[in-house]
């Protein structure tokens, strides 16, 4: 089945800048969720833009089902492989557009459908064009955590393998972030889910966690392991 490999993957932002990922081992099986924890600076960012393939690693693999992701076609692995980074994009068109990237022709059922697991679509639905609402530099403005949720119902409309989170909830009040990473979790339930995080938010719904720290795994265990609780 297709696992996800991650072998002394390395990489810095220039060659006299210190190892941003320094040599991260990690293992994600079909259906199982991890996490990658540490603090502010640790690599995480670095990681997951890695793994979404917006950067290329200076060394190291990372390996879908036993074959090396650069061997995939590039549109077959960005669906396999698919996330939300930490800033999403969102492009100067249409919310039905930027969804549509995803996967051309789906339907505006499947649209809305995945916009109630993300929990966007009363919003979408209260903006006066609907879908045709224009976004972007030229449109209508998205708050940081609507970007983030366009994004993540982007990323499940690629029905991806592994879906890569990163500090989902970041742009959330700290009050309501259990409840939406909850909620995040069974929308993405059927992939295998990378989550990125700094905070505890979430880590006890985890199979694995690996803390990193200097681009290193430090440390690595089940919550119950990590936490000592259960
Ligand atoms: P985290 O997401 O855990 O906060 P990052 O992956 O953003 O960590 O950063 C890891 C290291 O790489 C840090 O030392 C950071 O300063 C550096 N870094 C991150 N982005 C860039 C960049 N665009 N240019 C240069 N250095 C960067
Ligand atoms: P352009 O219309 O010039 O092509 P884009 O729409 O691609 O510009 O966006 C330019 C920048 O603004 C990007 O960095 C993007 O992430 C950011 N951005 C785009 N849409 C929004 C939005 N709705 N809210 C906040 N920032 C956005």
């Amino acid at each position: 089945d297709l696992a996800l490999k991650v072998r002394d993957l390395r990489m810095r932002y220039g060659t006299d800048e210190p190892w941003a990922l320094d040599g991260i081992d990690l293992d994600l099986e079909p259906g199982r969720r991890i996490a990658v924890l540490g603090p502010s600076g640790a690599g995480k960012s670095t990681l997951a833009s890695v793994l979404l393939r917006f950067r290329d690693p200076d060394g190291g693999t990372v390996e879908l089902g036993g074959t090396a992701i650069t061997a995939y076609p590039a549109d077959e692995i960005r669906r396999a492989i698919s996330g939300v980074p930490q800033d999403p994009h969102v492009f100067a068109s249409t919310l039905r557009e930027n969804l549509r990237l995803a996967r051309p022709g789906c339907t505006d059922e499947e649209l809305w459908s995945v916009l109630e697991r993300v929990r966007l679509a009363e919003d979408v639905r209260a903006m006066p064009s609907g879908l045709d609402t224009e976004v972007g530099s030229h449109g209508t403005r998205l708050s940081g955590g609507m970007r983030h949720r366009l994004a993540l119902a982007r990323a499940l409309l690629s029905a991806p393998r592994i879906l890569v989170l990163d500090e989902p909830t970041t742009h959330l009040d700290p009050e309501t972030r259990d409840v939406v990473l909850a909620d995040l979790l069974d929308a993405a339930r059927g992939c295998a889910t990378l989550l990125i995080t700094h905070d505890l938010t979430g880590l006890s719904e985890m199979d694995r966690i690996y803390v990193i720290v200097a681009g290193r795994v430090v440390q690595q265990g089940s919550h119950a392991e990590l936490l000592g609780t259960e």
